[in-house]
C-alpha cells in the first residue's frame, strides 16, 4: 500500500485526522513501540493506525495472551507494550494480564473499546499520556483505557489535535539518609547476611550497583526467580544452590526489589531466623512492613538506594576487622607481628597469618600491657644481625601504646624501621567519639562522668613518631591505611607510625566468618 493510500486509510479529508491515528500518534509521542492485541469493532483502526505511525502490532489469538505478551514488553523494555481489545468478552479476557501484570508490578496500558458516547466526553485523549505516567511511574503496573467507538472514526482537523510531549522517564526517588546509615551499620554488624535480589532490581536495571555492592562487601546473594542474571548464576557469591539454609540462617536480609511474599515463604519462620533483621528496599511505600518488621525500610529506587548505600559505607568508621584485613593484605611473610592491647591483641590474632615460629610476640602468659615496643624492638635489633631487611610490625591498641609510648624515642634513635600501627578506638576496650565526649563534659568535670575505659578521643599518637623525627600517619578510611602501610613498608630505613581510627563502640569478638574482615561494611 503506498503512502497516500495509507493516509488515506485512516486520515479521511485533506487536513483532517482519525480519533485512530490521533490515538495511535500520542502513543508513538509516547514512546510506546509494541502492541499486542485481537482487532475487532472499533479498535480495528487503531492497529492500522498504529502500524501507520511505526508502532509494531502483533496480532494474538487470545486477549489474555495478547495482554500477558504486552506486559512482558513493558518489563523487558521499561516502556509499556499496549494490548487492544474490544469492549465485552476482549475486555474480561485481558483481565487475567492486567492482573498478572499488577501482582508482577510490570507497566502495561490496555486499550479498549466501548460503545459510543456523546462527543462532549472527547477530552479523554489527553488522558493518554497519563496512562503512560501512571503505568511506569513508582511502582509500575496495568492501566487502562477506555476508547468510545465514535473517537475512533471521528475526524477532526489535524491543526486542532496536540499532542502531550512525551512523558519524561520516571523519576528517579533516594532513600532517606539517616536510614541508608542505619542500613549499612546493620548490615556491616551482620554475623551471616544475605542479599536477596527481586525482579523490581532487575526492571530497575540495577546490576552494576548491585554487583559492586555484593562484591564489595562479599556478600552472599540469592535471586528469585525473575531476579536471576541480575548478576550472574555462577557468580562465586550466589548462594541459590543453598537456597533454604541461606534463608534459615542468615541474620541479616536485604531484600532488593523482591516482595516476602509466598515466593519467599512470607518472611516467617521456620524458613527464617524468627529475629532475622529485614533491610526492605521497595518503590512502593504500601510494600513496606508487608508480612514482616523490618529493621529498616528504604523507600527509592533500588539502584539509587545502592548506590547510595554503597556511598554510606565509604563515610562508616573502620572497625577491627576491616583494619586487620588491610594490614594482613600487605604483610610481609617472613615479617615480625608483635601485638599487644584487649580487642586488638584477641582480633589481630584471628586475622593477621604468621607462617614463623618465634614471629609472633605479644602479651604473653602474664597479659602485660606495656611489653609491645621493648618486644619490637628487640625483634628490630636481631633481625638487622641476622636477616637485614626482615620487617617488625608492632600492632598496639591505643591503650597499650600508652604503657611504652616514649620507647618510640628509643625506636627513632637507633633508627629501627619498626611498622608501629595504633589501632585507636579512644579508650580501653571501647571510649567515646568526639561529639559524645563533649556532650558527657556537660554533665560535669571528667574524673566524675566519664567512664573510666575511656581515653581522649581523636588522639594524635602520630606526633610522638614525627616528634622524634620518624613518619607519622593518621587514617581514618581504608584507602588511606592501604596507602599509608604501602609507605611505610617500602621505607626500609625509617621507622614509622601509623594512628588508625576505627568505631570507638567496635567491640565485637571475632566470628568464622571471612567476609566480614574483608571491607569496610
Ligand atoms: P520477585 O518475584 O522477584 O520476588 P516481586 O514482584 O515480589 O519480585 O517484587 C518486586 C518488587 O520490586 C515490588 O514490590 C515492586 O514495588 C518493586 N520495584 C519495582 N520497581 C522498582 C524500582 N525501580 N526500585 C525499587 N523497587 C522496585
Ligand atoms: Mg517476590
Amino acid at each position: 500500500m503506498s503512502e497516500s493510500n495509507l493516509a488515506a486509510r485512516s486520515d479521511g479529508l485533506e487536513g483532517q485526522v482519525s480519533g485512530a491515528r490521533v490515538i495511535a500518534q500520542a502513543l508513538k509521542t509516547q514512546d510506546v513501540n509494541y502492541m499486542f492485541g485481537i482487532v475487532g469493532i472499533p479498535v480495528t483502526e487503531i492497529a492500522l493506525a498504529a502500524q501507520e505511525v511505526g508502532i509494531r502490532y502483533i496480532g494474538m489469538r487470545n486477549e489474555q495472551a495478547a495482554c500477558y505478551a504486552a506486559s512482558a514488553v513493558g518489563y523487558l523494555t521499561g516502556r509499556p507494550g499496549v494490548c487492544l481489545v474490544v469492549s465485552g468478552p476482549g475486555l474480561v479476557h485481558s483481565l487475567g494480564g492486567m492482573a498478572n501484570a499488577n501482582m508482577n508490578c510490570w507497566p502495561l496500558i490496555v486499550i479498549g473499546g466501548s460503545s459510543e458516547r456523546s462527543q462532549e466526553t472527547m477530552g479523554a485523549f489527553q488522558e493518554f499520556p497519563q496512562a503512560v505516567r501512571s503505568s511506569i511511574y513508582g511502582r509500575p503496573g496495568a492501566c487502562y483505557v477506555d476508547i468510545p467507538a465514535d473517537f475512533v472514526s471521528l475526524q477532526v482537523n489535524v491543526s486542532s489535535v496536540k499532542y502531550v510531549e512525551c512523558c519524561m522517564p520516571p523519576p528517579i526517588s533516594m532513600a532517606e539518609t539517616s536510614a541508608v546509615r542505619v542500613a549499612a551499620s546493620v548490615i556491616r554488624n551482620a554475623k551471616q547476611p544475605l542479599v536477596i535480589i527481586g525482579k523490581g532490581a532487575a526492571y530497575a536495571h540495577a546490576e552494576e550497583s548491585i554487583r559492586t555492592l555484593v562484591e564489595q562487601c562479599k556478600l552472599p546473594f540469592l535471586p528469585t526467580p525473575m531476579g536471576k542474571g541480575v548478576i550472574r548464576d555462577n557468580h562465586p557469591n550466589c548462594v541459590a544452590a543453598a537456597r533454604s539454609r541461606a534463608l534459615q540462617f542468615a541474620d541479616v536480609i536485604v531484600l532488593l526489589g523482591a516482595r516476602l511474599n509466598w515466593i519467599l515463604h512470607f518472611g516467617l519462620p521456620p524458613r527464617y531466623q524468627p529475629d532475622v533483621k529485614f533491610i526492605q528496599v521497595d518503590i512502593c511505600a504500601e510494600e513496606l512492613g508487608n508480612n514482616v518488621r523490618p529493621a529498616v525500610t528504604l523507600l527509592g529506587d533500588v539502584n539509587a538506594v545502592t548506590k547510595q548505600e554503597l556511598a554510606s559505607k565509604k563515610s562508616l568508621p573502620m572497625n577491627y576487622y576491616t583494619v586487620f584485613y588491610h594490614v594482613q593484605e600487605q604483610l610481609p611473610r617472613d615479617c615480625f607481628v608483635v601485638s599487644e592491647g584487649a580487642n586488638t591483641m584477641d582480633i589481630g590474632r584471628t586475622v593477621l597469618q604468621n607462617y614463623l615460629p618465634r614471629h609472633r610476640l605479644d602479651a604473653g602468659t602474664f597479659g602485660t600491657m606495656g611489653v609491645g615496643l621493648g618486644f619490637a624492638i628487640a625483634a628490630a635489633i636481631v633481625a638487622k644481625d641476622r636477616n637485614p631487611g626482615q620487617r617488625v610490625i608492632c600492632v598496639e591498641g591505643d591503650s597499650a601504646f600508652g604503657f611504652s609510648g616514649m620507647e618510640v624515642e628509643t625506636i627513632c634513635r637507633y633508627n629501627l624501621p619498626i611498622v608501629l600501627l595504633v589501632v585507636n578506638n579512644n579508650g580501653i576496650y571501647q571510649g567515646f567519639d568526639k561529639d559524645s565526649w563533649k556532650e558527657m563534659l556537660k554533665f560535669g568535670d571528667a574524673t566524675t562522668v566519664a567512664p573510666p575505659m575511656c581515653l581522649l578521643p581523636h588522639s594524635h599518637y602520630e606526633h610522638v613518631m614525627t616528634a622524634f623525627g620518624g613518619k607519622g600517619y593518621f587514617v581514618q578510611t581504608p584507602e588511606e591505611l592501604q596507602k599509608s602501610l604501602r609507605q611505610s613498608l617500602a621505607d626500609t630505613t625509617n621507622p614509622s607510625l601509623i594512628n588508625i581510627m576505627i568505631e570507638p563502640q567496635g567491640t565485637r569478638k571475632a566470628q568464622d566468618f571471612h567476609w566480614l574482615t574483608r571491607s569496610n561494611l
